[in-house]
């Protein structure tokens, strides 16, 4: 069983309902808010780890989670290890502005915040509009560009500096693009693997919050409670008449 720790029923279902129409941004900041974040502050890494954090209730200190290889489409079992990630990931990233020299071009830029990613839902997204984002996001994040010390629009970045923008921002706030490097057993593919800090927590308040509700229904229809009166019922009470019921 899943320890609900983290929230009470009435909370959970509450949160559930409430974050199930969204898009996955706003989602995720929903989910950071929930678990003590203020949901609109601070850097993306810094909410990722508060909801890496909030999965330790759910999953444990060593969840084990599954991947799949991209070349033999082989899934791929590894370990998270939360305490030593979280520990790794500690320290704010830096707020203010940023110099990255790189290829005679010299770039000022700021780090994406939580408001500049809020519109983009990765998980249906294709490839144009992961292009269009990475080119919004360059507008919005590079404050000045030259070459040779000579201004340049931010859309005459070359691919090869706009990369090396991209890698300086993940060193310095590593926490917002969470991946594992992985290798495939069966064709000994290696890749790095994006794990997704608010969909697993979301994953688990999910499947919560539907045990929850076929608990509440089966309590409802056997008894004629109503839905208040059976999540009022203590655990060890609820899981007793469930038994009664004959549905646990
Ligand atoms: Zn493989």
């Amino acid at each position: 069983m899943t320890p609900r720790a983290a929230f009470d029923d009435q909370a959970l279902l509450a949160l559930w309902e409430q974050a199930l129409p969204l898009p996955a941004a706003a989602r995720e900041a929903l989910l950071a808010a929930a678990c003590g974040g203020d949901g609109h502050a601070g850097s993306v890494g810094a909410q990722r780890r508060q909801l890496l954090a909030a999965l330790r209730p759910w999953l444990g200190e060593r969840p084990a989670l599954q991947g799949r290889c991209p070349a033999c489409g082989e899934a791929v079992a590894f370990e998270l290890a939360l305490a030593p990630l979280l520990q790794a990931l500690e320290g704010d990233a830096p707020a203010g502005e940023q110099q990255l020299d790189v290829a005679g071009w010299r770039l000022r830029f700021r780090l994406p915040r939580l408001q500049d990613i809020a519109e983009f839902d990765a998980g249906h997204a294709d490839a144009a509009a992961v292009e269009a984002f990475v080119q919004q996001l360059l507008q919005r994040c590079v404050l000045a560009a030259e070459q040779g010390g000579t201004p340049q629009p931010v859309a005459a970045l070359p691919a090869p500096v706009a990369e090396a923008l991209s890698q300086r921002m993940e060193a310095l706030d590593p926490a917002a693009t969470l991946a594992f490097d992985l290798a495939c057993p069966a064709c000994g593919h290696g890749w790095s693997a994006p794990f997704d800090p608010a969909r697993a927590l979301w994953a688990c308040l999910q499947t919560a919050a539907e045990r929850t509700l076929l608990e509440v229904d089966a309590l409802a229809s056997r008894y004629g409670w109503s839905e208040p009166q059976v999540l009022a019922l203590s655990p060890a009470r609820r899981r007793a008449y469930l038994q009664l019921a004959g549905v646990a």
